[in-house]
């Protein structure tokens, strides 16, 4: 097993991350940025080095300081969380020459899965469905417009290079496409330095289903079942269930046993998602698969008793799965919320500042994953995640309620933040019934909003 453990990361995942470390007896080296000088990773960790200035370009995306401090402190793996260098398929190398351990998959497998495009294309070979579109990246905006009038509007441009829900646009018909294309390859150029799009079709209000997989170096693919994050907003998850409400225990196992083929296919060796989107018909599309832990792990872990970090050490370590197919039993039902500093009555404008107070839930089934303390300052910097609240109950019902709850304990001052927001969607009708698609929280949002302002002052 290793001996030391470099984070390459911050706020709650570097936490998550040192606690399995801990856990299991192994030293570990935190990096940070000068604007996180105060941060609880800082403090937890065995030692902790500054690698830069705020800005991420500089500090937790200079690979050549975090392998320095790699090295002069004698880690012999290197954990990345999410985001950051997490799906950075030179910095996966990088570690490989020198000798560290990149705790995730290879470099290979980053870049044929990174290119969202190219996944695609492995993954209609090995005959996981995918959503009819482009056959891979299309050159410029006349091409692609002639291939989407051949799919058929209304489609959905990605970028490639895409993720967090940026370089996309809907487009529902034919004038419009030249516009939304550039739009969306000026956004994926921005934010991703890669101009490379490629066209699915639109699939009407589709559930996002992903499963979690774990794979080892000993040929062993499992999946420890799905998650449901259709509460979206602009495509980027606000609230996760474990399991869907939208799988019979027949398409669990057949949208599973894909993941599996999908991971197989993509020569995959740790912890990785499949996500998929689900039609009103039950039939499944692959969209992409992300190769590192992710944000929502936790539902997972709760409904399957599995520590998915210390298993994503032990794969690295070249140890076999600690469990099969056959151990995994979905045990109950998991919600998280995710806590963000923004203002939804601001367009979600990220309001990060002083925690002035902060009281965080507890008891029975409540679990909290956050770097945040009452006196910490939430930096304009980095994204606007808080604290992820994170219950567990026998049924889902129980668990909406127990969320309800630990919502109600939450106190935040400081900052604006969705948890009011977040607290109506579990009141609305269609969240109780189990029925929300990616549409739901865009579509009703205004009344949702309206709600939480009427109990607000309610409560004044
Ligand atoms: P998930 O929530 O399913 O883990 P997201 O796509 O929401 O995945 O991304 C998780 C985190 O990673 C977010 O903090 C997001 O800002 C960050 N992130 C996603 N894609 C990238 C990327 N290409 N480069 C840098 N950060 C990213
Ligand atoms: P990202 O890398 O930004 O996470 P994804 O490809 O995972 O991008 O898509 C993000 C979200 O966009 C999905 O969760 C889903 O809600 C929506 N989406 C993606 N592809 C489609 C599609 N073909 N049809 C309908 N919705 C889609
Ligand atoms: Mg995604």
């Amino acid at each position: 097993m290793f001996k030391r453990v470099l984070i390459a990361n911050r706020g709650e995942i570097a936490l998550r991350v040192l606690r399995a470390c801990r856990e299991m007896d192994i030293d570990t080296v935190a990096v940070y940025s000068q604007a996180d000088a105060d941060a609880l990773h800082v403090q937890f960790a065995g030692s902790a080095y500054c690698v830069g200035p705020a800005k991420a370009a500089d500090s937790y995306l200079n690979m050549d300081a975090i392998l320095t401090v790699a090295k002069a402190a004698g880690c012999d793996a290197i954990h990345p969380g999410y985001g950051f260098l997490s799906e950075n398929d030179a910095f996966a190398d990088a570690c490989q020459e020198e000798g560290i351990a990149f705790i995730g998959p290879s470099g290979d497998v980053i870049r044929s899965m990174g290119n969202k495009a190219s996944a695609r294309a492995l993954m209609q070979k090995a005959g996981v469905p995918v959503v009819p579109g482009s056959d891979g990246p299309v050159p410029d905006a006349q091409t692609a417009k002639a291939v989407a009038d051949s799919i058929g509007y209304p489609v959905l441009i990605k970028a490639s290079a895409g993720g967090g829900g940026r370089g996309m646009r809907r487009v529902y018909d034919a004038d419009s496409f030249i516009s939304l294309f550039e739009e969306a390859r000026a956004e994926s150029v921005a934010c991703f330095g890669s101009g490379e799009m490629y066209l699915e079709k639109l699939i009407l209000d589709p559930r996002h289903i992903e499963f979690q997989i774990l794979a080892d170096r000993h040929g062993n693919v499992i999946h420890l079942g799905d998650r449901d994050c259709s509460i979206q907003r602009r495509n980027q998850k606000m609230l996760e269930e474990a399991p869907s409400k939208a799988l019979t225990p027949e398409l669990r196992e057949q949208m599973g046993a894909a993941a599996v083929a999908a991971a197989k296919a993509a020569g995959y060796e740790n912890a990785g998602t499949i996500e998929f989107v689900l039609d009103g018909e039950g039939h499944f599309y692959f969209i992409e698969m992300n190769t590192r832990i992710q944000v929502e792990h936790p539902i997972t872990e709760m409904v399957t008793g599995t520590d998915l970090v210390r298993e994503q050490i032990r794969i690295a370590a070249g140890l076999p799965l600690s469990l099969t197919q056959e151990d995994v039993k979905l045990q109950g039902h998991a919600i998280e919320c995710r806590i963000n500093a923004e203002d939804p009555a601001n367009g979600f404008r990220p309001c990060p500042g002083k925690t002035e107070f902060l009281h965080l839930p507890g008891g029975c089934g409540v679990r909290v994953d956050s770097a945040l303390y009452t006196g910490y300052e939430l930096s304009p910097f980095y994204d606007s995640l808080a604290a992820k609240i994170i219950v567990h109950a026998p049924t889902r019902l129980e668990a909406i309620r127990r969320m309800r709850r630990a919502l109600e304990e939450l106190i935040v001052e400081g900052y604006a933040t969705n948890a009011e927001l977040l607290h109506q969607i579990l009141y609305h009708p269609d969240f109780v019934r189990g029925s929300c698609t990616t549409g739901f929280l865009d579509r009703e949002l205004k009344s949702l909003l309206s709600w939480s302002r009427c109990g607000s002052e309610e409560k004044q």
